[in-house]
């Protein structure tokens, strides 16, 4: 089954505006790594470029009134209310070709779900998508249209259990909304604590309501928290849970604003720890849906995405250019740096807090969720 890399050139190309730090051109930075790191070249691997989606699978999780108002900015016909919904605010300009934009994210997104559906791919990855936090009735957080909500709804429409996990540094409060109230798709979200980062929410009592009670996971961790506080919550929480429900197939929202040089956040990850925690993922489920998510260090999301690609498709990329310096190198490596970072971990007073924190919601979770799930 093939490996799929949905691409848009047309995405990359977009700008909200030059000084917001949503950089779509990381699509682009991306394909040059792939290429240079020779990961694009395997028999059953493809890049397919998103179609824009039909307006009406919007509705799958937005309301009509939301979009009618995103369609009206994206024409220039700002009125206030608009603000209420999120916008033209400095997280959500409006710019122009906003809404294509929009539908051509989420097309490519739920193409990979198709094609995850119909058996032709076992993984599918979109690299300007994961919009983690569009509301039904408001954009928030860079985000203007749930990819991802479209996306697990489609799939659940057509009787699949649908697993979504998301590491980026921020909540995905957008998705969880979107199934609080339902044991249809399990939701555990990995996240820098909403008492000191945007959306302020996800907190582990955050379980879920009614028939999904149970079926929405926060591991809420502290500002400061590196590798080896993350991969144990993860790997603590994340796969006895998900093997547990069985999904079908697996979303895995991988932003890159864990990472420590991240201008917006504040983990310690590297990329070994990123690369542990994507390898943990790949075992979870033999079809899974890769979203890109977040990551304001445009080159080093870049590269972690790189890696996540070739940890996904099963290959080793192949640094040609280590050690190699100065005028000798090109193209992204001049930013990013090599692919891999070398080990970092935070240590004294800031990591025993962190660890201490980390063991006490892992703690609560197995004391709270766990059972729900017969484990
Ligand atoms: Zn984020």
């Amino acid at each position: 089954m093939k490996h799929v890399l949905m691409y848009s050139d047309e995405v990359s190309r977009v700008e909200y505006d030059p000084s917001h730090p949503f950089k779509p051109g990381r699509g682009k930075y991306l394909m040059d790594l792939l290429n240079r790191y020779t990961l694009l070249h395997e028999a059953n691997q493809c890049i397919a470029t998103p179609r824009p989606l039909d307006e009406e699978l919007l509705y799958l999780f937005h309301t009509r009134y939301y979009i009618d108002m995103l369609k009206r900015a994206d024409e220039g016909r700002f009125t206030l209310e608009m603000l209420e919904s999120g916008l033209g605010t400095g997280d959500n300009p409006l710019f122009p070709g906003m809404y294509r934009f929009s539908l051509v994210t989420a097309g490519g997104t739920y193409d990979a779900a198709l094609k995850l559906l119909s058996g032709e791919a076992s993984f599918a990855f979109n690299p300007i998508g994961g919009f983690h936090h569009g509301g039904k009735d408001h954009a928030g957080g860079f985000c203007y249209v749930n990819d991802i909500a479209v996306a697990a709804q489609t799939l659940i429409r057509h009787g699949k259990r649908v697993a979504y996990v998301d590491i980026d540094v921020h909540h995905g409060n957008g998705v969880e909304s979107a199934f609080y109230k339902s044991n249809k798709v399990l939701t555990i979200s990995l996240h820098e604590s909403g008492k000191t980062l945007y959306p302020w929410s996800g907190f582990e009592n955050e379980t879920g309501e009614g028939e999904g009670l149970g079926f929405n996971v926060n591991v809420p961790l502290l500002k400061g928290t590196d590798d080896e506080v993350y991969v144990y919550a993860f790997e603590e929480v994340v796969p006895p849970l998900v093997a547990a429900f069985k999904p079908d197939i697996l979303i895995a929202q991988v932003g890159g604003d864990t990472h420590r040089e991240d201008p917006l956040a504040h983990f310690n990850l590297t990329s070994n720890g990123y690369q542990r925690v994507i390898r943990d993922i790949k075992a979870l489920c033999p079809a899974i849906l890769a979203v890109g998510g977040g990551g304001y260090n445009a080159w080093k999301t870049s590269a972690l995405w790189t890696l996540a690609w070739a940890e996904f498709c099963g290959l080793t990329p192949h640094d040609h250019y280590a050690g190699v310096v100065g005028g000798m190198m090109y193209g992204p490596e001049v930013h990013a740096g090599r692919l891999c970072d070398e080990p970092f971990v935070v240590e004294g007073q800031e990591k025993q807090e962190c660890m201490d924190h980390a063991r006490g919601i892992v703690s609560w979770i197995k004391g709270n969720v766990f059972p729900v799930h017969g484990i």
